[in-house]
């Protein structure tokens, strides 16, 4: 036993797995789906960490989310089927092709009326929903695109997301890569950039967890 997280070895992830997995069916045949479309399919969260996120949006009571990065929208269906009934999901993604396969389970699991899909560049749709008066009326976000763009998916998500309300970002830890201070690959500087401004980040409470690929929880504080 230690005082530091726990090393997650093959048979140790499998037991973890076995012991507290819930996915319920019309999930796991997305992810079966999914999978089809080969090593792309690695964009998609693991179930644990849908089924954590889920847990997260009835913990927090969060009625209206926003998520950057839908790809076949696993984590949309997991948030939105833990959704109260009045509940709504917009969703933005630049592909039309992953979003589609995703939609005909958000249909079969009877939550697509939940689910408002924005295709097109995020950056733009998040700023028009500041347009129309949309800053502070968000409780949850999870942010999960284009590296790149995080930083500023994060800044126009603090003005989205309502004082105490929580953004998620996925990937922090980058498959181990972020440890690297000379990495030349962009996508990890983008994240090693971000992780960095988060730790000193006055505007936010934070936790990052080693589940999934990292996953980054900021509450917005209540006082700037
Ligand atoms: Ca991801």
């Amino acid at each position: 036993m230690s005082n530091r997280t726990i090393t997650i070895t093959d048979a140790l992830y499998d037991y973890l797995i076995e012991q507290s997995l819930r996915e319920p069916p019309v999930l796991r045949e997305l992810r079966a789906a999914t999978a089809e479309l080969g090593d792309i399919k690695r964009m998609q969260i693991a179930p644990e960490q849908g089924q954590f996120m889920a847990m997260l949006v009835q913990l927090t009571g969060a009625s209206r989310l926003l998520e950057v990065g839908t790809f076949t929208g696993y984590s949309t269906l997991a948030c939105a089927l833990a959704l109260p009934e009045h509940g709504e999901i917009v969703a933005c993604d630049i592909s039309e092709a992953w979003t589609a396969l995703g939609q005909q389970y958000w249909q079969k699991a009877g939550v697509g009326n939940r689910i408002h899909l924005k295709l097109g560049p995020a950056a733009e749709t998040l700023k028009t929903l500041l347009a129309e008066g949309q800053a502070d009326r968000f409780d949850l976000m999870f942010i999960d695109a284009d590296k790149g763009g995080y930083d500023t998916y994060y800044e126009l998500g603090l003005q989205l997301v309502r004082p105490g309300g929580l953004i998620l970002i996925d990937n922090v830890l980058w498959g181990g890569a972020v440890v690297d201070a000379n990495s030349p690959d962009k996508d990890t500087q983008a994240i090693r950039r971000l992780n960095a401004k988060l730790a000193h980040d006055p505007r936010i409470t934070l936790s990052l967890l080693p589940i999934g690929d990292g996953l980054t929880l900021a509450r917005r504080n209540d006082q700037p």
